[in-house]
């Protein structure tokens, strides 16, 4: 992680705050995916060509953000992006997609990036450079937090920044979602503040007390209440090509997903984000939430990319 010490300052935010409303808040990450297809990843000391480097918008905050706004949400997203090519590529994605783009703040720093090296295998090693996204502070949670219906935040920015928006929000009222994705601790009081933790499988474990390294990624459904005891007042975890399954007041729903032929499932668990806040903040139960939520995350990874697999709710056409 770059050191915050050599932010060079903000620029400024693209507009004004006051008057932002939105359903649908999303905080989290803006990055440019550079994506590269090699025919394996060169070793310590080692250089190997591979094809041409794709540039796609990503980063969880934005993915989710325009996967809620495909569906219709109205969303705001609240990011950083550089003064740079990238800042203006992410902000022209979101913008086409209809997500409000007021509280994203352009800041004298390189716009996040992920390198994506992907090998035949279909297996992608990604390295993360957060830029821009480690100079969102607590102090840009705007006040407007409140007057959203669902807020739902992601790692990728500093953890204060995360703290803070999902404690502001739980005050204020606001549904808060939590997708706490790169795993790690929180302290309690925030976790308190969450409605609904979202994690997938390797997460899940990681937080029921396996490692990290994904050896002991699977979860038994009976494992999932205990998620309940770190804090939340509900859990969602994701399963891949099964669904996902929710827990809330000692009930536990699972819901499997259609069967779909999978092409690229990056941002799969974003559209799901995006999906279940629209759902939620539309007020529908949790599990018929993590329903619609199954469906899009199905649809998407039918599709290449992140945000250009997202759908618009006439292309949810799947079967059940
Ligand atoms: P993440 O992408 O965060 O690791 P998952 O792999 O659990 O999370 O995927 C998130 C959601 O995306 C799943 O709950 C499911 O709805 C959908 N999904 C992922 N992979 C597939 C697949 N192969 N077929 C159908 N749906 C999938």
């Amino acid at each position: 992680m770059i050191p915050d010490g050599i932010v060079g300052g903000p620029v400024g935010f693209r507009g004004t705050l006051a008057g932002v409303t939105a359903q649908v808040l999303v905080v989290g990450s803006a990055n440019a995916d550079l994506v590269v297809a090699a025919d394996r990843r060169p070793a310590g000391g080692e250089t190997v060509l591979g094809g041409d480097t794709e540039v796609l918008p990503g980063g969880k905050g934005a993915n989710t953000a325009v996967a809620a706004a495909r569906l219709g949400a109205e969303v705001a997203l609240l990011g950083a992006v550089g003064d740079d090519a990238h800042g203006s590529l992410l902000l022209d994605s979101l913008s086409t997609s209809g997500v409000r783009t007021d509280l994203v703040r352009v800041v004298r720093r390189p716009t996040g990036l992920a390198f994506i090296t992907v090998t035949p295998d279909g297996e992608n090693s990604i390295l993360v450079s957060p830029g821009a996204n480690s100079a969102l502070r607590p102090e840009d949670v705007p006040a407007a937090v409140s007057e959203a219906k669902v807020l739902v935040a992601s790692l990728e920015i500093p953890l204060d920044t995360v703290e803070h928006a999902i404690t502001t929000a739980a005050k204020a009222g606001t549904r808060t979602i939590l997708n706490l994705s790169p795993v790690v601790t929180l302290p309690e009081s925030t976790l308190a503040a969450v409605d609904v933790l979202l994690v997938n499988q390797h997460e899940a474990a990681w937080l029921l007390g396996g490692s990290k390294d994904g050896a002991e990624s699977v979860v038994r459904t009976s494992e999932l209440p205990a998620l309940l005891e770190l804090g939340p007042r509900s859990a969602v975890v994701t399963a891949g090509a099964q669904g996902a399954v929710c827990v809330e007041d000692g009930r536990v729903s699972e819901v499997p997903s259609p069967h779909v032929e999978a092409v690229d499932t990056t941002g799969a668990g974003d559209a799901f984000a995006g999906a279940l806040a629209f759902a939620l903040a539309q007020d529908s139960s949790l599990p018929d939430a993590v329903e619609r939520a199954v469906r899009v995350a199905a649809f998407s990874v039918t599709r290449r990319g992140a945000q250009p697999s997202y759908p618009t709710p006439a292309e949810l056409t799947l079967p059940n």
